[in-house]
Parts: structure tokens; sequence; C-alpha cells
């Protein structure tokens, strides 16, 4: 077991309880002050033990057998020895080391290989030199696009102080945020301070990611999931080390070590990836909050579609706003047409009206995409004869058809198994897939424009960044082209030649149960909206059962703003976040009654100490009872008042402690929780 020595105490009797250390791993102190009394808070404020937020915040390399300093690279400067070499990766070379010595990382980013570094180690015209932390006297690799009058103003608002100061950028799809982002960057690297940028999910953005990369001519760090873990450990070190001036990344690089810290960045701030929805229930979004306090630096919480939390923030007076209304590139907002499907046949999910647009955007030479927020071929199996429906073993939730891996899964609990032919209850052959998914909308519209390349987009086809380049060079190298996507293609994407959209079925999401539910939806659809013509005359047409909808007819003349307002009115009535502090409690175990009885409890407890104010729901059962085995239930709760509510929730983490060592139970306390699953 590898153990972090955190502070240095007195203990009364340590003979019976300790045992001995084995070996020290690394005897260099992680000493950052400020961010320690941020990992403190952070597991404070979530009731989160310290150990286990340092477990998240330490890459696994770190935590595992590697001292901080074997995972400094190497670095080279320039000797006094005269240079006399031909080969031009070597001058090259020689001219990158004129500003300062450079690590092998950087020689690599451009091209220079390590026998080019061998090599002038053995001319002696470089050598080996401890890494140090220097700022380039030029920080821009390229030419920024000079920021319009909007972009200006927001650029100042967020750059002209120097301390914490929350500034919601509130900027339609498409008006240049990312170039308001990168000159406030470059005003804090100016001034020799690092910058931390947080991003939904850099694997289904790339460009986002290259477009920092290419701006600036400083060390950066790139923190996801998806990177090998030493890659990772290497660039958190640097970070720490205060050597990588940017650090991008994920929801978990609001946790890395940054000595420096001088601007956060939080874009898509809305976005749902920013809560962890498992063990360390932490929401980035609000940690970086949290982190520009300590630090004492400007935040920026940046999207489209301002989550209620923060436009309640604004309300309140606690964060400034600022407005880009316009697209940087002149283009108008697309307009939205809804197509009542309640009186129409459709084919596969399309209706005429939609098929026809399709055929004349692709007639146009333009692309058009069709948006579909479910993967797979159909999401119910059922057979004709008895009615049986292929449902999961392990949750009882339909599992969707995967036609072309002859799979049925489920999508929620990740369960697979062989698609049947017959059904295994009356043995008739025939079962039908109902209902569609992108899987199934790709080959009809294969069929029905057999010319066109018809291009889908979801995590079947694009699990990896490099499979979602590919889908992506795909898009960007076509004329004509039909995309069929899910939720991963509403976000970030820039698509040039995109004309219309088609939003096959949004429904579902305006009558969720989760009373966020509507906000994700409308959220979604803004996002969708977005992505059409973003440098032309844009269409989107949205299909729905619903036309009347009130909360959909903001959302149809692109007014997110009215849409966020009837939801704030909403949840104020019913004292719902954010115009309450909420924690939920979840609970499983094999058996419904023990799940039960334990929440009861609580409650009884909770109703006992009669404060006024709380509301108290549950107990009752999670949206998705039964999974892998278990039985869930939870209790969601409510007060105006954060402070009493930390009460509480420090009072039920007592009593969860001592729950938590009874046998096959399972609670979790859950802060500021966003999705009731
Ligand atoms: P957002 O993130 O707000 O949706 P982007 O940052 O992706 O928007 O910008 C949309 C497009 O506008 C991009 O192609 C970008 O290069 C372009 N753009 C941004 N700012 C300017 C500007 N000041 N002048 C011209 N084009 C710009
Ligand atoms: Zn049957
Ligand atoms: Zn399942």
């Amino acid at each position: 077991l590898n153990g972090i020595v955190t502070d240095n105490v007195e203990l009364p009797d340590t003979t019976q309880t300790l045992k001995n250390i084995q070996s020290v791993i690394d005897l260099e102190a992680l000493n950052q002050s400020m961010w320690w009394s941020f990992i403190e808070k952070a597991s404070s404020y979530y009731f989160y033990p310290l150990g286990e937020v340092l477990q998240q915040a330490l890459p696994k390399v770190i935590r595992g057998s590697l001292p901080l300093n074997a995972l400094r690279p190497k670095a080279f400067a320039r000797t006094l020895a005269e240079a006399n070499v031909r080969g031009i990766k070597q001058i090259e070379a020689l001219e990158l080391l004129e500003d300062g010595p450079k690590t092998s990382a950087q020689f690599r980013s451009r091209g220079i290989s390590s026998s080019v570094i061998n090599r002038l180690v053995e001319l002696a015209l470089i050598e080996e030199t401890d890494i140090d932390d220097y700022w380039p006297a030029n920080l821009l690799d390229e030419t920024p696009p000079e920021p319009n009058d909007e972009q200006q103003h927001a650029i100042e608002l967020i750059t002209h102080a120097d301390e914490f100061k929350v500034t919601a950028l509130n900027g339609v799809t498409g008006s240049g945020k990312t170039e308001v982002y990168l000159r406030a960057i470059e005003a804090s690297l100016s001034k020799q301070r690092q910058v931390l940028i947080l991003v939904p999910e850099i694997s289904l953005t790339p460009q986002t990611l290259q477009r920092f990369q290419s701006r600036f001519n400083v060390e950066m760090a790139v923190l996801h999931s998806a990177r090998a873990d030493k890659e990772k450990a290497i660039d958190w070190v640097a970070a720490h080390d205060g050597r990588a001036k940017i650090v991008i990344g994920t929801r978990s690089a609001i946790l890395c070590s940054m000595p420096n810290l001088g601007l956060i960045i939080v874009d898509e701030e809305h976005d749902g990836s920013y809560k962890q929805q498992d063990t360390f229930r932490y929401c980035a979004r609000d940690l970086a909050v949290l982190r520009g306090q300590i630090h004492n630096c400007p935040v920026v919480l940046g999207s489209a579609t301002l989550s209620l939390e923060t436009l309640h923030n604004i309300d309140t007076g606690r964060y400034q706003r600022c407005d880009l209304n316009h697209r940087a590139t002149g283009a108008k907002l697309p307009t939205v047409e809804v197509i009542d499907t309640r009186s129409k046949t459709k084919d596969t999910g399309f209706t005429h009206e939609a098929l026809e647009a399709l055929a004349e955007t692709v007639a146009n030479n333009r692309q058009a995409m069709v948006f579909l927020n479910r993967r797979g071929y159909s999401p119910t199996l059922m057979c004709d004869q008895c009615g049986w429906i292929a449902d999961c073993p392990l949750c009882y939730r339909h599992l969707t058809v995967h036609q072309r891996h002859r799979l049925l899964r489920c999508h929620p609990c990740d369960h697979q198994q062989n698609l049947l032919y017959s059904c295994p209850s009356c043995h008739s052959q025939q079962i039908t897939r109902i209902g569609e998914g992108t899987e199934r909308c790709e080959d009809r519209l294969t069929e029905l424009f057999p010319n066109v390349p018809i291009i889908r987009v979801d995590r079947d086809t694009a699990n990896s960044s490099n499979k979602l380049n590919q889908q992506l060079e795909k898009i960007e190298s076509s004329d004509a082209a039909i995309i069929v996507g899910t939720q991963m293609l509403a976000k970030g994407h820039h698509f040039a030649r995109l004309d219309c959209v088609v939003v096959l079925d949004l429904d579902a999401g305006l009558h969720s149960a989760d009373f966020r539910g509507a906000e994700r939806t409308g959220q979604l659809l803004t996002q969708v909206i977005g992505r059409a013509g973003r440098e032309s005359e844009g269409k989107v047409l949205l299909q729905t059962a619903v036309p009347d909808h009130p909360l959909l007819q903001p959302l149809l003349i692109n007014d997110y703003e009215r849409f966020s307002q009837l939801l704030i009115e909403e949840r104020s009535r019913l004292k719902l976040p954010p115009f309450s502090a909420s924690l939920l409690i979840r609970v499983n175990h094999p058996f419904e009654n023990e799940v039960n009885t334990l929440l009861r409890q609580l409650r009884q407890y909770v109703d006992r100490q009669n404060i006024h104010g709380i509301q108290v729901f549950g107990p009752m059962p999670a949206p998705h009872e039964f999974r892998g085995g278990r039985c869930h239930g939870q209790l969601f709760i409510t007060h105006p008042d954060r402070k009493t509510l930390r009460f509480i929730a420090a009072n039920l983490d007592q009593a969860l402690r001592s729950v938590r060592q009874k046998s096959g139970l399972r609670a979790s306390i859950d802060i500021d929780p966003r999705d009731m699953n």
C-alpha cells in the first residue's frame, strides 16, 4: 500500500496500529501551499476522504512507484563551442536553443529526433543541463485574427484586473469564444502566469486542442484520460514545476498542481462531463471557482448555453456577465422549422419534409446533418408472436440491437450478448427491430442517397480520437455529404459546409423525470442548432410530436435566454437548485428492503432535527433501480441555505461511515448532484 505523508505529528501510542515503512518512493515534497489548501478544501466540501482525493489528483505513475524527478525530461543547452554543422535539422536544433535550453520533448515537437540531439552532444555543441522554468521572448506562434468589438470588450473585462473574479462569457455558437480565451491566455502568459483550460472531452474536440497548440510558443501540458499514464505523469510534473505554461485538460485537470496559476478557463461550462459521477463526485466547474479564489486569479466560464447555476450567480451579482451576440464569421444563426410528426408517416424516423431538405442540401453540393441521440441499429428487439422483448439480464432494460457487430447491448450497464434471430420464449422467427438508432438511419440514407457520402459519428464509429479524426477528416474533405451523429457531434465542432440540420427526436428529454432533463435538452438542441450555417445561411428542421410545448418555443427562435428564464422561474417556485443547495444519498444492496430500511432511518434522522426550510424527497428508487444485481435507492435533500445543508451533510456523512462497514450495503453522499442516476 502506498501512502502519502501529509503532516508530522506526535502520536500518543504508535506501537499497536502502525506498521513500518518498507521503502520510500520519493523524498521530494509536493510542496505547494495553494494546491494543498485547494485539495483540502475540495475534500471537505465533498465529504470525501483526503487520501482518496489525492488518489484522484495524482497521476497513477506518481502514486505508484516513480519519484517526480524520474518524470522530468532531459534538457539541453548550447555550449560555447563554435558551431560548424551543415545538417538542416542540426542547424534547426541549434537555432531553437538560442533563446534558452530546450527539452527533448520540445525538440521532438519540432520534428528534431533524438539522434540529431545525440550527435550534437557528441560534437560538444550542446550539453545536458537542468531544465529550468523559462518564458520565451515571443509567446506567439501564429498571427491571431483581429478581435471584433464584442470580443474586444470581453477580453478587456476578463483581463483588466489581476485578482479573483468570475466572468461568465455567454457567446452564441460560432461567436468566437475561443479567440477570446486565446487573447486572455496571452495576457496571462505575458504576466508570466500559468493558465488552466478545462474542456469537456478533449478526445471529442481535437480541433480545439490544436487551436491552442498552434497559437502559443510555450510548453503545454495535456491531461485527459485517453493519454498514456506515463505521458500524463510527465505533463503533470511539467505543470507542477511551472514549466508547462498552459495546462489543458478534462475534468481531472482541475486537480493538477500549478504553482503560479494566473487564469482558469472552463469552456462549455454547462457540460455534464465536469461532474464526476462516481467515487469522488466533484464538479470541476465549481472547483475552478474555488481554485480561482485560492490563487486569487480570474476565472472564465464560457458557453452558448450557460447553466442555470451560473445564470443564478450572475443574477445574484457573484459573477460578472459578458455577451457575444453575433457570430464572428458574420453568418446569422439558423432558422428553425418545426415538423409536427403527429399526423405524419415516417420512413425510418424521417418525415417526408426532412428527406426533402436533405435531398435539396446535397443537390446544392452542401452538407447536412441528421441528429439522433441514440446509437445502435434499433433500441428494441421484439417478438411479433408473443410480445417478448430482449431485456438486459442485469438491469431489466431493453437491449439495443447493434446490427454491424451482431450484438445486443445494454447501454447503461455495458452488458452484451449475441444478436438473436428467433424468440427464446416461443421460438418464432418473426422478431422485429423496433425504432431507429444511428446505424439504421445510416443504412436507410445510404439506400436513398447512393452517391452521397453518409458519415456516421457516434461512440461506435469514433470510439478513439484516431477514429474520430478520420471521420472528421472525411467530413472536412467531402463536398456534399450527410452526417449522422449523436451528441458527440453537438459539441464544439465547426463544419464550414454544413447548411442543414435535421433533429429526429428530442421529445423524451422534455418529459424527463429528472428536474434537469429539460435544461439538458435545451442546451443540447441549442448546441445542435449552432452547428448549422456557420459560414452560410443555415436551416434546422426539428421533428417533434409536441410542437406547442412551451419550453420549445424560445428554443425555436434561438432564444436560450428566454428558455432559461422559464426554467429559472420554475426552479425558484419549487425551491430546487440553484435556489437551494442539494445533496443526494445513494444506497444500494442486493435486497430492496435493506436499501429501504437504511434510507428510512436516514430520513427519520433528518426529520427529527426539525430544520426549517428543509425538503426531503424519498426514500425513492433510483432511475435505474436494478443494476448489476443490486437494488439502488436514494434520498434527495435540499435547503435554501448552503451552510445548513452542509451541517446536515456532515451528520449524514458520520452516520454513513458506520453503515459502510456493514455487510453488503454501499452508500455514498453526493454534494450538488447533477444526475439522479
Ligand atoms: P465558438 O467557440 O464561440 O462557437 P469559435 O471560437 O469556434 O466559436 O469561432 C467560430 C469561427 O469564427 C472560427 O472559425 C473562428 O476562426 C472565427 N473567428 C473567431 N474570431 C474571429 C474574428 N475576430 N474575426 C474573424 N473570424 C473569427
Ligand atoms: Zn416469441
Ligand atoms: Zn444492463
